[in-house]
């Protein structure tokens, strides 16, 4: 298991195109950057048949695992960890951030040495996988394994254990003023407002 295991990608990128999960153009990311990409995982994820089909495609690569609970920083990876956790047949807890640090809440506890696979939708930096891993760890857990639908770091990200996504891609962000898109006098929109210029 290396750290960027891509099957099909390109049928699930095709399925982020059609969804309007990735759009592809000049857009004006939320930090102000500017990228040829945008990327909105949960339009990807909106048809509990699709989530599933991603569920299981992560799940299969963790069969022999002997995975006993699926875990997710909320919110981002709520909806594809319970989906992996349904197609792995075991139980899907998650954390959420208390006064800005990751915690297990909602009565959700782990038994010591318990083998938790951590899923998240996107993994840009792996931040919130890390955070959530160690939630996990510091409640005596034992996490095997790390997976995303996308790795927006290419590989990238380091989150200490082995790590698995569907899709590996770059996207390409920059100031204002030097951008490419820009400097070739195409408009950039905002995602989201729904009005393309
Ligand atoms: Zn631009």
């Amino acid at each position: 298991m290396n750290s960027t295991n891509s099957i099909n990608s390109m049928n699930y990128l095709e399925h982020f195109r059609q969804s309007g999960a990735l759009l592809e153009g000049h857009f004006i990311l939320s930090s102000g950057l500017h990228s040829p990409n945008y990327l909105q995982c949960a339009l990807a994820l909106q048809f509990p048949a699709d989530a599933a089909k991603f569920g299981r495609a992560i799940a299969e690569q963790f069969t022999d695992a002997n995975i006993e609970t699926v875990a997710s920083p909320a919110i981002g990876g709520l909806i594809i960890g319970y989906a992996v956790a349904a197609a792995l047949n075991v139980r899907f807890i998650w954390t959420e951030r208390q006064d800005g640090v990751m915690t297990l809440r909602r009565g959700f506890s782990v038994k010591t040495g318990e083998r938790i696979l951590v899923v998240e939708d996107v993994i840009t930096t792996g931040g919130s996988t890390r955070e959530c891993i160690e939630a996990l760890e510091a409640n005596g857990a034992k996490v095997v394994g790390a997976a995303s639908v996308i790795d927006r770091s290419n590989g990238a990200a380091d989150v200490g254990v082995p790590r698995v996504a569907l899709v590996s891609m770059q996207v390409p962000s920059y100031k204002p003023e030097d951008c490419p898109l820009c400097t070739e006098g195409l408009e950039a929109v905002k995602p989201g407002s729904r009005t393309k210029k």
